[in-house]
């Protein structure tokens, strides 16, 4: 056991053991933890889960494919798919972009029996809770505090300020995993993928 789970173990409730749970799955966690690093290791290895793709109002990055990593829309169109009731959830991150998860894909996966994934944040997370109770709430964790500030400067795509900002977030959020279902440490991205692919059986 790392020293950050003890330290975690002494102050956040251990998340409740639940039966029942759907094929939704939910995938969250702190910023820079590599949430999208895991989902992306279960879209190419776990074909029969299907990886939500988000609408997004930011611009695509070089070597994202519209459709395929985001739906890229401008503010029109998020409004619409708000007031035409077409997203399970949605929420700015960051205080920068709307993201949403588009409902109607989700519904005809789910009735054909696969597993969803949704990776998304914490505010997404809770509205999903809220609008489906069975979904299973996934919390992904840094194997260690230093391991996430790590992480976070290796990437190297914030500057200090905006840095700092996100670790202060980073901590209230690591203080919401009790709402979660299962945590998930991201020691290593193959085996913690298996991990979250496994909750799905
Ligand atoms: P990025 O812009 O780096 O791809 O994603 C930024 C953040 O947006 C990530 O924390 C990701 O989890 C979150 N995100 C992506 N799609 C959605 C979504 O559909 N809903 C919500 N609530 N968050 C999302």
């Amino acid at each position: 056991r790392t020293a950050l789970s003890q330290w975690l173990d002494g102050r956040f409730p251990a998340p409740a053991a639940r039966a029942g749970r759907s094929r939704l799955l939910v995938l969250a966690g702190p910023t820079a933890v590599g949430k999208g690093t895991v989902a992306a290791h279960i879209r190419d290895h776990h074909p029969e889960i299907l990886l939500s793709v988000s609408a997004t109002t930011r611009q695509p990055r070089p070597g994202e494919v519209h459709g395929e990593h985001y739906y890229f829309v401008d503010d029109a169109e998020f409004d619409r798919l708000i007031a035409a009731g077409e997203l399970l959830e949605h929420a700015t991150v960051h205080n920068k972009y709307r993201y949403g998860t588009p409902k109607a894909p989700i519904e005809a996966a789910l009735a054909e029996g696969r597993t969803v994934l949704l990776e998304i944040d914490l505010q997404g997370a809770r509205q999903v809770r809220a609008a489906a109770p069975d979904a299973t709430l996934v919390f992904l964790l840094p194997p260690s505090w230093d391991e996430l500030v790590q992480r976070l400067v290796g990437r190297g795509t914030e500057d200090a300020e905006e840095r700092a900002r996100r670790l202060r977030t980073a901590k209230t959020e690591l203080a919401s995993q009790g709402e979660f279902d299962y945590r998930v440490v991201n020691d290593e991205v193959a085996r913690a993928a298996a991990e979250v692919a496994a909750l799905a059986r």
